[in-house]
């Protein structure tokens, strides 16, 4: 049973301050005093603290421009207010203006290197907006800094989760060819395992679990579960007819059931969305629960905007589909993490194409082919597959080995060469069992494919059968010419007959 899933990042929003409002004395007449926590507070340093307190309200509301505004206002009136600057970097990256964010947060924390909640929200940001290796490196000095912090659990969760990701990304990396331009993710999807169901399972079953009236989880709400019902379709119609859903009434025999919950623990980790959980096998995937998690998981979320479920939805259907790894790109539904932005996600182009690659028919599963079994995917793979059946003479499936080999690479010039050897075999075995149609045209393929073929004395040979079947199918003209062909190619080189 593999598992998952999609991982939040940490965001701190700052709570209101509180403020006590004195009243003038005869002795100053200045107007009123504030305090701010028993100590006497300036006008301007007051107004900070409501445009703070108001930002906070319409930040909880998704009004992220509003919010921004008086964070900016209450920034300017009193620049060492820790609190102002930190939840402006935070609603920056809500709005999706990354870098101004991340520079609000360094700013932050160059004036008050204590506050562990700026530190976890820069690391965050980096890693919502698929900068890894910051991210990685943000959450480590903040458990540096802060063991003792109560998001410290978390942080070190999100470094081995997102360590594994750039380790698996670099290693994919790796073995494509440089300046290989792909329009998929296929090979970082892939990277453990391929997996996927079979075209026989078509329309897969699913069990939405929507919850009843007086049933519901705490959190839900309605539109999420239009939100999970829409994401199966819109990958169904993403797939190039690949994929197809039949929703049911009942988890019993369905292929894929949902379950909503509030409940953390039915999560493998404490910073997840949501979590697919795949039981699949070497014929490809089985079952599937793909579990919703309805209640907050990062300490900004608020009422969690339905958005935001639709892409959890999105994402964890995608694994349940079989695209098992992430994509390294953030603008995919299928990257690792929640986005930094606040915005609405759709499958990509990328995504709907990885998936409609997976399903391409010459795609085979393959069981965690990293753990030691060989990937059937791999042109080099199928050739000495091909090349083992031949030796113990199934010329026919040898033949199926490297035309499939070649099918990935066509110019693969080994699995070419010695599908012109196999079929050269298949033909005379389909002579000799008197089926001359079949094997002429296999004699023919044969010929095609040993074009380039360096060693002569192998076109040679076909071409010596091929005579021998139209001889047999009387035609002694064309058996001639193929004979003088064969001789041209194998008659020795002149130098050799010079006499001693
Ligand atoms: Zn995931």
């Amino acid at each position: 049973m593999a598992s998952k899933a999609w991982f939040a990042f940490h965001l701190t929003l700052l709570a209101a301050s509180l403020i006590f409002a004195g009243t003038a004395t005869a002795a100053e007449p200045a107007g009123t005093r504030y305090y701010l926590k028993g100590k006497e507070i300036s006008a301007a340093q007051y107004q900070a603290i409501m445009l703070f307190n108001e930002s906070y309200g319409t930040f909880r509301e998704g009004k992220y421009e509003q919010a921004a505004e008086s964070l900016r206002r209450a920034v300017s009136l009193n620049p060492d207010m820790a609190e102002a600057r930190c939840n402006l970097g935070l609603v920056l990256a809500r709005l999706g203006q990354v870098d101004e964010s991340i520079q609000q947060l360094k700013q932050c924390i160059s004036q008050f290197p204590d506050r562990s909640e700026a530190w976890a929200t820069l690391a965050g940001v980096y890693q919502g907006s698929g900068q890894l290796s910051e991210a990685v490196a943000g959450y480590r000095e903040f458990l540096r800094r802060f063991p003792k912090d109560e998001m410290a659990g978390k942080a070190a969760c999100l470094i081995k989760d997102l360590e594994k990701e750039l380790g698996e990304q670099a290693s994919v990396a790796k073995s494509l060819k440089p300046g290989e331009k792909e329009d998929d993710y296929f090979p970082y999807t892939t990277y453990n395992c391929v997996t996927k169901w079979p075209s026989e399972k078509m329309p897969l079953k699913v069990f939405l679990n929507e919850p009843t009236a007086g049933n519901f989880p705490p959190n839900y709400r309605l539109e999420f579960g239009r939100a999970l019902k829409d994401s199966f379709e819109q990958w169904s119609e993403r797939s190039n007819n690949k994929v197809s859903f039949d929703f049911v009434d009942s988890a019993a025999g369905a292929d894929i059931d949902c379950l909503w919950t509030s409940d953390i623990t039915k999560v493998t980790r404490p910073s997840e969305r949501g979590e697919a959980k795949i039981a699949y096998s070497s014929r490809g995937i089985e079952h599937v629960t793909i579990v919703l998690l309805t209640c907050a998981i990062t300490p900004d979320e608020n009422r969690l905007p339905e958005h935001v479920m639709h892409t959890a939805c999105l994402h964890e259907i995608g694994h349940a589909l079989g695209l098992m790894g992430h994509s390294p790109h953030p603008s995919d539904v299928m990257f690792c993490s929640v986005p930094a932005a606040d915005q609405k996600h759709q499958i990509s182009p990328a995504d709907a194409a990885t998936l409609q690659h997976l399903y391409l028919s010459e795609v085979l599963p393959v069981y965690k082919f990293h753990e030691g079994q060989v990937n059937p995917n791999d042109k080099i793979v199928l050739n000495n597959e091909g090349v083992d059946l031949a030796q113990t003479g199934d010329f026919r499936r040898a033949a199926e080995k490297f035309e499939a080999s070649l099918k990935l690479d066509q110019g693969y010039g080994a699995a070419r060469n010695n599908l012109g050897a196999v079929l050269n075999n298949v033909a005379i075995q389909l002579m000799e069992s008197g089926n001359w149609q079949e094997s002429e045209s296999c004699f023919k393929r044969a010929m095609t494919l040993q074009v380039k073929e360096s060693n002569p004395a192998k076109r040679a040979s076909t071409m010596r059968n091929y005579s021998c079947l139209l001889r047999r199918l009387n035609r002694p003209a064309e058996a001639t010419k193929m004979e003088t062909m064969a001789q041209s190619l194998v008659r020795p080189p002149v130098t050799s007959l010079k006499p001693r």
